[in-house]
């Protein structure tokens, strides 16, 4: 009863505190501005069953595809096995499915217990190919201290948490065996059967190898949980939302901003009378909230993979720009404004913006909007959007764009054309020499 009791106590708090993080995310999320997309919900299905759920666009690296495949649905079958032990947890059951599931029992244990061993080598190749290979895509200045810590401690965390599964399974194969009182005999251990040989033979030992690692392994995934909200690896939630609300315009198709459109028509028209939508809002983006919600999204969903930054042609050639720092710092801007929220209302301002306290001019202005970064993605975030919202700022509301782009400015606004010839001169080419 006692081991009840702390167990619905931990679950509870556990749950608890995922469900406050999660919420202050959603907040975060929502200071954004407000943008449509909940347009063609048929092809936005299909867009996330495509992307999120088959994965589609990890393909181009086969390697990290089969790997991340394994933890993937590692990840979603052993919640199965999850829900069990939750349910022994509170009522003090053991193997409470084995009656009802009869012969299916022993099957998804035996597979629980060999996708397990495929997670585990997933996971080793994993952390080799970020500490020993020391992959490119996974360095850079974006790369260092948290970063490069949270990706490593998520995966020794499952290497932990695989190898106390199939330790408490040996265990309890080995106790099984031995006919002791509440391990009955059910399901099949292809994997920890192999183990059992290196576990003690005592009885009472078993019961306490079984338990510790039953404890370690339900703890170490509430911890888990609630580790998601302050790691990269959010996005294994996040994911599918994100590319529900994918953009499904062509690639670069620009938006036009209201604001401009709206002025553009009362210059043209002067019977035109604009909606009045409370404070007209900036021209572009200075800061997070600036940006619309599903931007936000994207930097929450951002895993760090590097694909995007990989490909970016400015970064390629030595420039400054990487796609997945815009999305880092976005994230940790927003989280940022979000807890002095927190700390000090919603009036509460610190001086900063995303704009110059996170991302510089010379990234902005390093990029060459091919749109490389936003077809790399797996989860179809894309970087560019945000990049064009500040250099939106940064021209309209502070005339600062770099010189060779004022001369164009220049000639558009003097000659109606982006070169330095009058309007009078554009048809000499066709005239007779
Ligand atoms: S759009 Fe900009 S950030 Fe993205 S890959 Fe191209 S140059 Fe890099
Ligand atoms: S933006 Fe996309 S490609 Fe770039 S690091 Fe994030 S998840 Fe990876």
């Amino acid at each position: 009863m006692i081991a009840q009791f702390i167990f619905i106590i931990v679950l509870a708090a556990a749950v608890y505190l995922f469900s406050k993080n999660v919420a202050k995310i959603r907040r975060n999320i929502l200071l954004g501005r407000d943008v449509n997309r909940s347009d063609q919900p048929a092809l936005r299905w299909k867009v996330m069953a495509k992307v999120a759920l088959g994965q589609t666009k990890m393909t181009k690296r086969p390697v990290a595809a089969v790997m991340h495949f394994f933890i993937y649905v590692g990840f979603i079958i052993i919640n199965l096995e999850v829900l069990e032990i939750m349910i022994d947890g509170i009522f003090g059951s053991h193997r409470i499915f084995s009656n009802p599931l009869g012969g299916l029992y022993g099957f998804l244990i035996g597979a629980f217990e060999v996708l397990a061993v495929l997670v585990l080598v997933a996971c080793v190749v994993f952390l080799c190919r970020r500490n020993l290979i020391r992959l490119k895509r996974f360095s850079g200045t974006e790369m260092t201290q948290w970063p490069k810590s949270d990706a490593n401690y998520i995966l020794i965390t499952e290497v932990l948490l695989m190898t106390a599964f199939l330790t408490m399974n040996a265990a309890d194969y080995k106790l099984q065996l031995l006919h002791f009182e509440h391990y009955v005999k059910a399901g099949s251990f292809p994997v920890s059967s192999l183990l059992a040989p290196v576990l003690p033979n005592n009885a009472s030992a078993l019961v306490i190898v079984e338990r510790v690692c039953w404890w370690f392994h339900i703890i170490g995934i509430l911890c888990f949980l609630n580790y998601l909200p302050y790691s990269k690896h959010f996005h294994i939630l996040l994911a599918f939302p994100n590319t529900y609300y994918s953009n499904l315009n062509p690639k670069g198709k620009l938006t036009n901003m209201a604001s401009v459109t709206t002025e553009v028509k009362a210059m043209l028209d002067p019977s035109f009378v604009p909606e009045t939508t409370g404070e007209p809002g900036r021209f572009g983006a200075k800061d997070v909230t600036d940006l619309t919600w599903k931007n936000l999204m994207e930097a929450y969903t951002c895993t760090e993979c590097g694909r995007c930054t990989s490909v970016c042609p400015a970064n390629i050639t030595g420039k400054l720009l990487s796609p997945r720092k815009i999305m880092m710092d976005t994230r940790d801007r927003i989280t940022e404004v979000g807890n002095n929220i927190d700390k000090h209302g919603k009036d509460y301002h610190d001086g900063k913006a995303l704009l110059g306290d996170y991302i510089s001019r010379e990234e902005i202005w390093a990029c060459t909007t091919c749109n490389a970064c936003t077809e790399a993605c797996p989860v179809n975030i894309n970087p560019l959007e945000i990049i064009t919202e500040l250099r939106r700022y940064a021209v309209m509301e502070e005339s600062q764009a770099p010189a060779s782009l004022n001369n164009m400015f220049g000639n558009i606004e003097n000659n109606g054309a982006p070169w330095k010839y009058s309007q009078a001169d554009r048809f000499n080419w066709a005239s007779e020499q």
